[in-house]
């Protein structure tokens, strides 16, 4: 069934949603919709704005109302994952939730952040992460996730490159594999994954690239997560170099995808979801 030909809503129509403040530019209820669509799934997802500390509320209104999936994101996802019955190794760790899923009666916390990473990695570039060193800028949300994520998927080493030490030694606490470095260590990386919010502004503008390029050789894959603009600065930069490049569209719908078939048990269709994604932001370009 395409996906502009979903069945119609009914009584028996199950609800996902988001839940943020700021929410409505969020991507993820056309991502979702679409899947829905594509599988003719009898499922509808809505972006729903919540104020901050209304977390632990929006679990109770899981219960309350039936919703059947549950998307988390800022400022939500540390409260999320203290109010869920039960949490996944990755929430355990990280101490953050942005997927909620029902397990019989209980409600289940999960992280897909990381794992979207790593699965977008693997699926754009055909290469397994396992045996590789990867470099890690950045030490925030996304950035640990991945670490958290890349050390499961049996990265051989990773270095965390921050601007603020205390936070690059939070995030190489997440893996028995991860250490913090300095842009010198990045330069002995297979892998190297921008997670700041640095890069957005896009174009060849020197501030927006992560420390300084000079240590990016054509045996790196560079990736970054920021996937608006899809070529930042640093990809601009890296395919200059001479390196592999990986946008961060791909993470935006494997995190999406991972918690898809959470909720439905379904495999997601992810060539539609990344279909829906392209659709939007060539529109809104
Ligand atoms: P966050 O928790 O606020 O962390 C921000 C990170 O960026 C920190 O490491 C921070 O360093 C660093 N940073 C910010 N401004 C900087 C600057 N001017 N110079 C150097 N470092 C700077 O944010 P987040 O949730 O991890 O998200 C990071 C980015 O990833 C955002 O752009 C977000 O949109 C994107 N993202 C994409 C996806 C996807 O699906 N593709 C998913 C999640 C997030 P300090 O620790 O020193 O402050």
């Amino acid at each position: 069934m395409a996906s502009s030909e979903r069945p119609p809503v009914t009584g028996a129509t199950r609800l996902a949603a988001v839940i943020g403040d700021p929410v409505r530019h969020s991507m993820s209820p056309t991502i979702h919709n679409a899947a829905f669509g594509e599988l003719g799934l009898d499922w509808m997802y809505l972006a729903l704005p919540v104020a901050a500390g209304g977390g632990a509320d929006a679990v109770e209104a899981m219960r309350t109302l039936g919703i059947d999936g549950l998307s988390v994101t800022m400022p939500h996802k540390d409260a999320v994952a203290a109010a869920v019955d039960d949490r996944t190794e990755a929430v355990e760790r990280l101490g953050a939730c942005n997927c909620v899923f029902r397990d019989g009666d209980r409600l289940v916390g999960d992280n897909t952040d990381g794992d979207g990473w790593v699965r977008a990695f693997e699926h754009d570039t055909a290469t397994p992460l396992a045996g590789t060193r990867l470099g890690v800028i950045g030490a925030g949300g996304a950035a640990r996730a991945i670490v958290e994520a890349a050390g499961r998927a049996g990265a051989e080493a990773i270095v965390v490159v921050n601007r603020t030490p205390a936070g690059a030694e939070r995030a190489a606490a997440l893996s028995p594999v991860a250490s913090v470095g300095d842009a010198g260590a990045l330069a002995g990386c297979d892998i190297v994954v921008n997670a700041t919010s640095i890069g957005m502004a896009g174009g060849p503008d020197p501030s927006g690239i992560p420390l300084s390029g000079s240590w990016i050789g054509e045996h790196h894959t560079i990736a970054d997560i920021v996937y608006r603009p899809r070529s930042t600065a640093l990809l601009i930069e890296a395919e200059r170099r001479g390196a592999r490049t990986v946008g961060g569209l791909g993470m935006l719908v494997h995190q999406a995808a991972a918690a898809f078939e959470r909720w439905t048990n379904h495999t997601a269709p992810v060539d539609t979801m990344t279909a829906a994604v392209l659709e939007t932001l060539v529109s809104s370009d």
